[in-house]
């Protein structure tokens, strides 16, 4: 049996695919939204329920659950059992949006599939072994070993599937490339990753740092959260939902900020701007960091789409051998594919990335599949 369950469930939805992890074949997928709300199903229970209900589950070997946040404590796909979810709750603190829903849908599924073996996978496992000199940050370190403050980095599922699929791709030893993966979706960071290993993102002890993002700020002066703060301001509120790209222009999808640049609008265009200049930035110290860069690429919603963006984060760089072709460029495809010209010294490419079918292999490895 090589089917697997992925959900992935949030605050007010659940998302789930059953995948053949051998085949990669979608089975069946969907999205259950507005759980708790007005119209919407009362819980996660509910909405599970309804899901299994419209399901074959007949072939299915595990259940892979995407968990945001695993700590200090898992860095590996691991069999969730009780002292796993009570693991996974203390670590709520950390990520108070994303641990608690990841959790109700664990224990619903858990009720609904008792006989399954129930896998999670977590967002940070890919960065655990990142240098110190990256993870660390300079504060005093009483306190940060106290309080558990260290850079872990996220999506580090897409980042560890999108670069071996670009090993693949170019057909390359994993171990011998140094590549940059900017993973551009409603949430976006960026990794570098050297000889298969992570050695630094943009995203740090939360899901906030980093990179310009849909409804999220990305970095921002510790001091100007301290000013707001003492003026009472909601600044958990104010970074989480009322940032990025939605706070600097009122939309937070890409393709509507696009539009709005294309009729004039001077909001959506310097929302656009700070998000190229922000991208650049960690490019560029991807690079130094690297020293060498065999292959530069783009993923996930924006990523895949938006042949602007990825034109404009790699303008001017042909001084480190780093070429965007027009033709190629803009190409529509749902496939890995080449945008630097024949022969460029670095690779830039857009890798579709895969989240559910990499949960789906991780957790036929765990049960031993
Ligand atoms: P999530 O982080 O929710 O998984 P996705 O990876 O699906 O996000 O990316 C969502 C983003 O991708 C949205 O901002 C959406 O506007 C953008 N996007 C999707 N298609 C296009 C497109 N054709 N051009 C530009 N942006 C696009």
């Amino acid at each position: 049996m090589t089917q697997v369950l992925v959900l992935n469930s949030g605050s007010s939805s659940v998302k789930y695919q059953l995948v053949d992890a051998e085949s990669a074949d979608v089975l069946a997928n969907g999205l259950v939204e507005r759980i708790g709300e007005p119209g919407g199903l009362p819980n996660h229970k509910a909405a599970l329920a309804q899901v299994l209900n419209d399901l074959d589950l007949s072939g299915v070997a595990a259940v892979g659950h995407r968990v945001v946040h695993g700590g200090e404590v898992f860095y590996k796909p691991t069999l969730i059992d009780e002292a796993v979810e009570t693991a996974i709750d203390e670590l709520s603190a950390l990520a108070p949006l994303h641990n608690p829903p990841n959790l109700t849908g664990i224990r619903a599924a858990m009720e609904e599939l008792p006989n399954v073996p129930h896998v999670a996978v977590f967002d940070t496992a890919f960065f655990h072994g990142m240098p110190k000199a990256a993870s660390t940050y300079a504060i005093d370190r009483d306190i940060a070993s106290q309080w558990g403050i260290r850079k872990f980095g996220f999506h580090g599922t897409s980042h560890e599937y999108v670069s071996g699929e670009v090993a693949k791709f170019l057909d390359r030893d994993p171990t011998r490339l140094n590549q940059i993966v900017l993973h551009l979706g409603n949430g976006a960071s960026a990794s570098a990753v050297r000889a298969g290993q992570a050695c630094d993102t943009t995203m740090g002890l939360t899901p906030l740092e980093g990179l310009v993002m849909g409804t999220r700020s990305g970095d921002i002066d510790p001091g100007a959260l301290l000013h707001l703060q003492r003026n009472g301001v909601d600044v958990d509120q104010l970074l989480n939902r009322q940032s990025g790209l939605k706070g600097l222009c009122g939309d937070n999808d890409f393709r509507q900020v696009v539009e709005r640049i294309d009729a004039g609008d001077q909001d959506a265009k310097l929302a656009y701007d700070v998000y190229i200049h922000r991208l650049r930035r960690y490019i560029g110290a991807y690079l130094v960091d690297l020293g060498r860069v065999d292959a530069i690429t783009f993923t996930a919603g924006v990523g895949e789409n938006s042949s602007p963006v990825r034109a404009d984060a790699l303008k001017g760089l042909e001084g480190f051998g780093i070429v965007v072709d027009p033709t190629r460029n803009a190409v529509r495809s749902r496939d890995p594919r080449y945008i630097s010209p024949e022969g460029a010294p670095v690779a830039v490419l857009v890798v579709p990335t895969n989240e559910e079918l990499a949960i789906a292999r991780k957790a036929l490895k765990a049960i031993g599949a």
